[in-house]
């Protein structure tokens, strides 16, 4: 009885306190209750729903049939659009809150929004060596599915969140972009419907012209229903290398040398001041030396930018063998360093955090 007392009596404080405030002063200064208190719980169901989703669909490869239906929905909302007689303009109907990006899209409420329900993952086709993922897949998604059956793309970006959609018409790049270009340069097929309703498939040969033009396109000309996309075999294992480097005019010659060496699978460098950096170049490998893995995922782990920026501090070079996926996601607990900034001097925050964010 007595928790329940003393939990109540919190309430009524927290409450109050509230009152006193205004709920604009609380969320805005002390947003931290907000995130722990609602945003970090419903964060943890929507991504074990989504990642639950993603799984049985994939196994029970029931998402092709249904896509075919879908798209015919896109179509029939556009062409409704043109029937009514093309009064607004149309976007994509995602709302602003699912982005990656913090910027909320005002036109989203004065456009037409076309409903696009389309986050599965259609076919691995491992002899042609291409996955074709409707546009709403996202990087996560596409990490726990290829990964697991021994494949990756060739440039994955870091952020679970990062939609197939959103890297083909905003951009996307990753530590392997020195070998491979940036995301779209790994795009074989687009499948996209048209403002006349129309269903188009593009490619290299086919429709070759918007098939250059969608990259960075930002949807204006037309909407992502499907991508094909190369894959290459992955390995288990990235063997990554630390190297704390000082001085600018360092800095840029050893992060092009190790760009240029093309052996290195992966290449990154994280600047922490005007001369100060730490270089990593990583390959994939199937075995390591146990005494040196590093499973930088766990929740209890550093972030992966302050892990990495104690190369610097000690001055010392090293190597580690993190699992792949989680050397792909390294920067999703922390979105780079951002978190840092969101919750600098609110230690309980902090805590809180580290309980939940896991990878
Ligand atoms: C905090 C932050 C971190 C980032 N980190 C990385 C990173 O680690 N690596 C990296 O490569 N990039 C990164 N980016 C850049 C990011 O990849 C781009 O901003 C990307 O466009 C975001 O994709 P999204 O899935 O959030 O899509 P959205 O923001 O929803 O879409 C981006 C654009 O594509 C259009 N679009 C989306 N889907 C469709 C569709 N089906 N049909 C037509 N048009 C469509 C939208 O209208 C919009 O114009 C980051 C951006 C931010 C803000």
């Amino acid at each position: 009885m007595e928790p329940l007392l003393y939990l109540g009596s919190l309430a009524v404080i927290f409450l109050l306190w509230i009152k006193v405030k205004g709920l604009d002063y609380v969320i805005v200064h002390q947003r931290w209750i907000f995130v722990c208190l609602f945003l970090l719980p419903l964060s943890v169901l929507f991504d074990v729903y989504y990642y639950m989703r993603a799984w049985i669909i994939f196994k029970m490869c029931s998402a092709p049939k249904k896509h075919d239906q879908r798209v015919r929905d896109i179509q029939r909302q556009v062409r409704e659009w043109k029937k009514e007689g093309s009064k607004t303009r149309m976007c994509t109907g995602r709302p602003g809150w699912l982005t990656v990006s913090l910027r909320v899209g005002k036109y989203k409420k004065t456009h037409k929004n076309i409903m696009i329900n389309l986050m599965d993952i259609l076919e691995v086709d491992t002899e042609r060596q291409v996955v074709r993922v409707e546009p709403l897949a996202n990087m996560g998604q596409v990490t726990a599915c290829l990964n697991s059956v021994g494949w990756t793309l060739p440039v994955l970006p870091e952020l679970d969140d990062l939609t197939v959609g959103g890297l083909v018409m905003g951009t996307g790049i990753e530590s392997s972009s020195h070998i491979y270009g940036l995301f779209q340069h790994i795009c074989v097929a687009y499948e996209l419907v048209l403002a006349d309703g129309s269903l188009v498939r593009c490619t290299e040969e086919e429709n070759s012209d918007l098939f250059h033009a969608v990259p960075w396109s930002c949807g204006t000309l037309g909407f992502l229903v499907a991508a094909e996309i190369k894959i290459i075999p992955a390995k288990p294992w990235v063997k990554l290398h630390y190297e704390p480097v000082r001085g600018l005019e360092n800095i840029c010659r050893r992060f092009t040398e190790a760009s240029e060496n093309k052996q290195n699978a992966f290449v990154e460098g994280i600047q922490y001041s005007e001369n100060t950096a730490v270089i990593m170049t990583g390959t994939m490998t199937d075995h390591a030396e146990p005494d040196k893995v590093n499973r930088i995922g766990l929740h209890f782990k550093p972030w992966f930018f302050k892990h990495v920026e104690s190369y610097l501090n000690k001055d010392r070079s090293g190597v580690e063998y993190i699992p792949l996926r989680q050397y792909y996601h390294r920067h999703t607990r922390s979105i780079f360093w951002e978190l840092q900034v969101h919750t600098e001097h609110t230690q309980l925050l902090d805590a809180f955090l580290f309980f939940f964010l896991t990878s």
